[in-house]
C-alpha cells in the first residue's frame, strides 16, 4: 500500500500561507509561467535551489522555433514526428510548432539576447531539423542566458514572491484537486502553502527532465496524489544531456556540445567548464 503522503504531518499544527498561484520550480517553465501569471495575481515561486540554478541554466544547444520565412509549422511538425519515432504526443507537437515562435518573442521581450547575424536572429540547422530553426545565445550558453533574463525579470515584479532553498515535500489534494503543497523550509521546519483566489497550483508536467537535477520526486508526488502523469512510468520522455562523458572521448564530447551541422558554433568557455568540471 503506497501511503498518501510521503511524510507524516498534522495540518492543524503547521502554519499556512495563502497565495493566488503556487509555482514549484524555477527553471524555464517556472520562470516563464510566473511572469505570465503575475500580470493579474500574486505568485509564490518555490525552488529547492535558487532562481539562477536549475537544469535550464545548463542547457547549451538551443531552442527550435519557426522563425525563417523559408520554414513552416508543418515542416517543423514533420521533422519532430519523424525524430520522435512514434513516441510524440501529436497534440503537444502542434502546440510546440505553432506557439513556439510567439514564445520566442516573449523570451526576447523579457530580455533574452539570442545570437544575431546581420541584424537578424542567427539560426542553425541541427540534428533532425530539415530547416534552419535553432536559436542560441552566447554560442552554447543558451540556457544560461534565458535564466539570467527571466530570473532578473522575476526579481523586478512585485507580484512574485520567491522562496529559494525551500523543498516541496508533497502536493496536497482535496477531492482529487490539487490545492496546495507541504513545504520544508531551510531551517527544517514545515509550512503548508495553499493556492487561494484562483485556487491554482501549477502542476508541472515536464516533457524532459535532464539528469543534472532529476530525482524523480515530481513523478512520485503525482503518482501518490493520483494526479495525471503524462509520461507514465516510461523513461522514454527523460532527456539525458549531455551524454555520459565517461563513455566518450573528450574530442567526441566537444564536437557533440559545440557543433551544429554547419559547424558554426565553437565550444565556449561555458561548455569547456562543463567538461572540465
Ligand atoms: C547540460 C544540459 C544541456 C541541455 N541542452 C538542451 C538543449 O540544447 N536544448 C533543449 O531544448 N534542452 C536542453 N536541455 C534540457 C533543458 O535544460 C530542460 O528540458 C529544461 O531546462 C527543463 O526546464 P524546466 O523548467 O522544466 O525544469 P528545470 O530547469 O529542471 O527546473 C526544475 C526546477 O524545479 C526545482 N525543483 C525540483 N524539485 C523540487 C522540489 N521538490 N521542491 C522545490 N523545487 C524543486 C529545481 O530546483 C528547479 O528550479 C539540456 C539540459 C542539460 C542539463
Amino acid at each position: 500500500m503506497i501511503p498518501r503522503y510521503i511524510v507524516d504531518f498534522a495540518p492543524a499544527e503547521l502554519d499556512t500561507v495563502q497565495t493566488d498561484m503556487i509555482i514549484i520550480g524555477a527553471g524555464i517553465a517556472g520562470l516563464f509561467t510566473a511572469l505570465q501569471a503575475a500580470k493579474d495575481r500574486r505568485v509564490l515561486m518555490i525552488t529547492k535551489k535558487s532562481l539562477f540554478d536549475s537544469n535550464t541554466r545548463y542547457a547549451q544547444g538551443g531552442i527550435a522555433a519557426v522563425i525563417s520565412e523559408d520554414d513552416s509549422p508543418e515542416f517543423h511538425r514533420q521533422d519532430t514526428l519523424i525524430a520522435g519515432a512514434g513516441l510524440c504526443d501529436p497534440q503537444a507537437v502542434d502546440v510546440l510548432v505553432h506557439e513556439g515562435p510567439d514564445c520566442v518573442q516573449a523570451l526576447i521581450q523579457y530580455g533574452t539576447h539570442f545570437d544575431e547575424e546581420d541584424g537578424h536572429l542567427a539560426l542553425t540547422k541541427e540534428g533532425a531539423h530539415s530547416q534552419r530553426r535553432i536559436l542560441h545565445a552566447n554560442g552554447d550558453a543558451t540556457g544560461y542566458e534565458i535564466v539570467r533574463a527571466l530570473a532578473e525579470k522575476v526579481q523586478s515584479v512585485p507580484n512574485i514572491e520567491v522562496w529559494d532553498d525551500h523543498f516541496v515535500l508533497d502536493l496536497l489534494t482535496e477531492e482529487g484537486e490539487c490545492v496546495g503543497a507541504l513545504v520544508q523550509k531551510p531551517d527544517g521546519s514545515r509550512v503548508i502553502v495553499r493556492g487561494g483566489g484562483h485556487r491554482t497550483l501549477l502542476r508541472r508536467y515536464r516533457a524532459a527532465v535532464p539528469l543534472h537535477d532529476e530525482s524523480g520526486g515530481g513523478d512520485g508526488r503525482r503518482h501518490r496524489d493520483g494526479l495525471p502523469c503524462r509520461r507514465g512510468h516510461s523513461r522514454h520522455g527523460v532527456q539525458s544531456v549531455p551524454p555520459d562523458f565517461s563513455l566518450l572521448s573528450r574530442r567526441a564530447a566537444l564536437s557533440d556540445l559545440g557543433g551544429g551541422t554547419r559547424g558554426r558554433r565553437r565550444p565556449s568557455q561555458h561548455s569547456r567548464r562543463a567538461l572540465h568540471g
